[in-house]
Parts: structure tokens; sequence; C-alpha cells
């Protein structure tokens, strides 16, 4: 028989959850069906895929530190998080590198069992924030970095930095428009109408 490739999700899950643990995995054996019971814990995570937009995201390897809280509840876990992170990208007016702090926080319960109502929930003995923490970073990131507020962008004729080029100009290009108003000019001149004279047609 042909061994498949695949592995189904559940055993994955439940057989491999104890050895591979994400940076983003939090146990939560201890705070599990004891309602009232709180913990807090920081997490220093090296982000091991980066992720982001099309012009900014949090590059894989760089520094995320989050601080968690961690409420029993009836129902789940309820996680609060503060995240801080660096989001790495370019200028969308003139394409130098920018990096930006990200200030995000986010909470979600984490049901015990599935819930229509809840997005996520309490896998064995553990909670993985890994999709919450994206979640909440991209929706953060900006669609439109810029490298200061007041970036002039580049220049259209020659593509420097206009910030870093005070004053720049070129010799006064003809502006296409009034290119566009002399040739009409042209064909003025040209349609010319014969004058009709009436008083000179058939007077007999
Ligand atoms: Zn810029
Ligand atoms: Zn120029």
């Amino acid at each position: 028989m042909v061994r498949s490739a695949i592995r189904p999700r559940s055993v994955e899950s439940s057989l491999v959850s104890h050895l591979i643990q994400s940076p983003y995995t939090v146990a939560v054996y201890d705070l599990m069906h004891r309602p009232g019971e709180m913990r807090e814990k920081d997490l220093d995570v090296v982000v091991p895929e980066g992720f982001g937009n099309a012009v900014i995201g949090v590059a894989t390897g760089s520094q995320m530190h989050i601080d968690v809280r961690l409420e029993s509840l009836h129902d789940g876990i309820l996680v609060s998080g503060k995240i801080r992170a660096t989001a790495d990208g370019e200028c969308v007016r003139c394409l130098i590198e920018v990096q930006l702090p990200v200030r995000v926080e986010f909470q979600e319960l984490f049901a015990y069992s599935f819930d229509e109502a809840f997005d996520y929930t309490v896998h064995d003995d553990h909670v993985d924030l890994e999709p919450v923490v994206r979640d909440a970073v991209v929706l953060s990131l900006p669609f439109q970095p810029v490298c200061q507020e007041d970036c002039l962008g580049l220049c259209p004729e020659c593509g420097v930095r206009l910030l870093d080029n005070p004053g720049h100009e070129h010799e006064a290009p003809v502006d296409p428009r009034w290119a566009a108003l002399a040739g009409l000019d042209n064909l003025n001149d040209t349609i010319t109408t014969d004058p009709v004279d009436f008083d000179t047609e058939e007077k007999s």
C-alpha cells in the first residue's frame, strides 16, 4: 500500500502538538475549567514566518514581544494581548525602506469546545495565538506606508528623491495641454469655409 504524504489533520494535532510547539503557543492546563483564575505571560517571539500586506510586514526572524493575559471563564480561556513589533516596508512615494513600530492589542475567547459563536478553541491543553496575532498585526498595517507624512516622492522626470534635493527643478517643459491647443490652432487655420454670397446668386 502506498503511504500518503498527507497525514490527516486530526492525527497531526492530537499526536504531535506536544512535540511541535510554535512560539505563539501558550499552555493553559493550569487554568482550564477553573473560572476566575488568571495568569500573565510574556512571549518573546522570533517570527518564524513573516506576514503583512503587499507593501509592509513583519519580517521572518524579526523580534516580537507579546504581553499576554489569560483568564479562565466558564466557556473557555479569554486571552488578551499587547503586541510590540517592527514592520519593514517601502515608502509608496519615494520607495526608500521604512520601518514602522507595530503596537496593537487583541482579545479573543478560546472556547473549550467548538462553538459557532467563537472563532478559536483550546487545543488539548494549550492555545495557539498565531492566527490571532497575525490578524491583529495585518489589520493594523498601513496600505500606503510613507517614510514621513510630507514625503514629496520622486521627480517624475529624472527619478531623484525630492526630499534629498530641495529646490530640484528642470527646464520648464512644454505643457502637453498647450501643445495640444497649438495643434488645434493649426487645424482652425486649415479649415476655411468659402463665404456664400447670396446676393450674387441668380437674380434674374
Ligand atoms: Zn518617502
Ligand atoms: Zn528631476
